[in-house]
C-alpha cells in the first residue's frame, strides 16, 4: 500500500466512500450521521487547499515573471494562453451544440417527468438561489469584469479567495515592477518568493497525504445526499449527453498533447490524474488550482514562468467543461419545455457561453448560476426560467463534477501546449513530500 502511486490510492478512497455512501443510505439516519461525522475531514481538506491557493499563486507568479528577465516574453505567453483558451473554449460550446442537436435528449422528457421536477425543485432554495445570484450579475455593465480585475485594496484582494484575478492582476504588477527596478535591487524581495514558494509547494505535498481519506469523506457525503435515483434515470439521456461530450474534450486535449507536444497523451493524463480525481471529488478547480500547479510543474516538466500565469488564469476564466455543458443544458431545456430555438438563437448561445464560462467563479455549482444568463441571451420566457433550472436541478452535482474534471485538465493541456511552444516545457523533476526529512529527524 506505501509504495501505490498516489492516484490509485485517491481512486480506491473514492470507491470505498462511494460504496459506504450506498451503504450508509440503507441505515437510518445514515446521511446525518455521514454529514455529521464523516463530510467535515472532508471540508476540512478542501478548507487546506483553499487556504494555501493564495500564497501559492502569488509566489510562483512573482517567481515565474521575475525569472523572465524579459517583458516581452511575458506578452508572448499571455497573448498565447489568452487565445488558446478562447479556441479551446468555442470548440468545446460547438462540441454541446453539435451533440445535443444530434441527440435531441430533450424530446424524450415526457410531461409526467417534467411536472415531477418541477414540483420538486421548481421553487426549492437551490434554484432560487441560482436565479438570484444570476440576476445579480446580470444587472453589472459590458466592461465592469474588467473594472472588478482591479483591485483597490492588495491586502482586502488577498483576503478573499473569490478575487483570484485581482489577486493575479496585482502579482503580475509587482513581478514586473521588480523586474524593472533590475535584479541587484529585487534581490531581497525575489529571495523571499522563491523561498515561499518552495514552502507552499512542500505544503501541497503535505495536504495531498491526506487526499485518499478526503476523498472518501467528500463521496460518501456526495452519495448520501443525491436525489431520487428515479429522476436521474428521467434524466439520463440528457446526463449522458453531456459526459459524452466531455470525454469528446478529453480525447481532444490528448490529441492536442501529442501533435504539439510530442508527449504520451496516456503518460500526460497519469501524472495529471490526482489533479483530476481531486477536481472530480471538491467540485472546484479552485480549490485543484495548488494540486494542479504542482502536478503540472513537478509532474508534466512544465516550467514555472509558464504555469504560474496560465493555470491561475485559467482556473477563472478558463472553463471548457462548464461551456460545454451550458450548451448542452440550454438547448435541452428548451426542447423538453418546446422552446424554438433558431440557428441566430444557437449561434448566441456559442458567444454567451464563452463570456458566462469566464465569469463563472471556479466553485461547484457555478456553471449552473451563468446558464441563467444563457437561457436569457436567446430570449427564453422568463416565467419558465425555473422550470428549466428544476429540469435540469436533479443531476447538475455529478455533471458538476465531471465538468470540473474537463476544466482542470483543459488548464493543464493549455499550460503544456504554450509552455513547448516558448522553450519552456522541460523533463520534469517530481519532489517527494519527505524531502529533506531526515535532516530534521533526530535519530
Ligand atoms: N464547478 C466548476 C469548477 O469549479 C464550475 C461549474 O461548472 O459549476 O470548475
Amino acid at each position: 500500500m506505501k509504495n501505490l502511486a498516489l492516484h490509485w490510492k485517491i481512486l480506491i478512497g473514492m470507491v470505498l466512500g462511494i460504496l459506504f455512501g450506498l451503504g450508509m443510505t440503507s441505515v437510518p439516519g445514515g446521511a446525518k450521521i455521514v454529514g455529521d461525522w464523516i463530510n467535515p475531514f472532508g471540508t476540512i481538506f478542501v478548507k487546506l487547499l483553499k487556504l494555501i491557493a493564495v500564497p501559492l499563486i502569488i509566489a510562483s507568479l512573482v517567481k515565474g515573471i521575475s525569472d523572465l528577465k524579459d517583458i516581452s516574453k511575458f506578452r508572448n505567453i499571455g497573448l498565447r494562453t489568452i487565445g488558446i483558451y478562447i479556441g479551446t473554449t468555442v470548440i468545446a460550446i460547438t462540441i454541446g451544440l453539435l451533440l445535443v442537436n444530434i441527440i435531441e435528449p430533450g424530446n424524450g422528457v415526457s410531461e409526467e417527468t417534467i411536472t415531477k421536477l418541477t414540483d420538486t425543485y421548481a421553487n426549492s432554495e437551490g434554484v432560487k438561489s441560482k436565479m438570484q445570484e444570476a440576476s445579480k450579475q446580470k444587472n453589472s455593465g459590458p466592461l465592469q469584469f474588467v473594472v472588478d480585475m482591479v483591485p483597490d485594496n492588495a491586502l482586502s484582494a488577498m483576503s478573499n479567495n473569490t478575487a483570484m484575478l485581482q489577486v493575479i492582476f496585482f502579482t503580475i504588477f509587482l513581478g514586473i515592477s521588480m523586474l524593472l527596478i533590475g535584479e541587484k535591487n529585487a534581490k531581497p524581495l525575489k529571495d523571499f518568493f522563491d523561498s515561499l514558494n518552495e514552502v507552499v509547494l512542500k505544503m501541497v505535498d503535505l495536504i495531498m497525504l491526506s487526499a485518499p481519506f478526503a476523498v472518501f469523506a467528500l463521496l460518501a457525503n456526495v452519495v448520501v445526499s443525491s436525489n431520487d435515483p428515479d429522476l436521474l434515470v428521467a434524466l439520463l439521456k440528457y446526463a449522458l449527453t453531456v459526459v459524452g461530450g466531455l470525454l469528446i474534450m478529453i480525447s481532444f486535449y490528448m490529441l492536442l498533447v501529442s501533435i504539439f507536444t510530442r508527449k504520451n497523451p496516456f503518460w500526460f493524463l497519469q501524472q495529471l490524474s490526482p489533479a483530476q480525481l481531486l477536481a472530480f471529488s471538491t467540485s472546484s478547480s479552485a480549490a485543484t488550482l495548488p494540486v494542479t500547479m504542482e502536478r503540472v510543474e513537478e509532474h508534466i516538466g512544465v516550467d514555472k514562468e509558464v504555469s504560474s500565469f496560465v493555470l491561475p488564469v485559467g482556473a477563472t476564466i478558463n472553463m471548457d467543461g462548464t461551456s460545454l455543458y451550458q450548451a448542452v443544458a440550454a438547448v435541452f431545456i428548451s426542447q423538453a419545455l418546446g422552446f424554438d430555438l433558431s440557428l441566430s438563437g444557437q449561434l448566441t448561445i456559442i458567444v454567451t457561453a464563452l463570456l458566462a464560462s469566464i465569469g463563472s467563479a471556479a466553485v461547484p455549482g457555478a456553471g449552473m448560476v451563468m446558464l441563467v444568463i444563457v437561457l436569457e441571451s436567446v430570449n427564453f420566457p422568463a416565467e419558465k426560467l425555473a422550470i428549466g433550472l428544476a429540469l435540469i436541478f436533479a443531476v447538475d452535482r455529478p455533471l458538476d463534477m465531471c465538468r470540473t474534471v474537463i476544466n482542470v485538465t483543459g488548464d493543464a493541456t493549455v499550460s503544456a501546449l504554450v509552455a513547448k511552444s516558448v522553450g519552456k516545457l522541460h523533463d520534469p523533476k517530481p519532489k517527494n513530500w519527505n524531502d529533506h526529512l531526515d535532516e530534521v529527524k533526530s535519530n
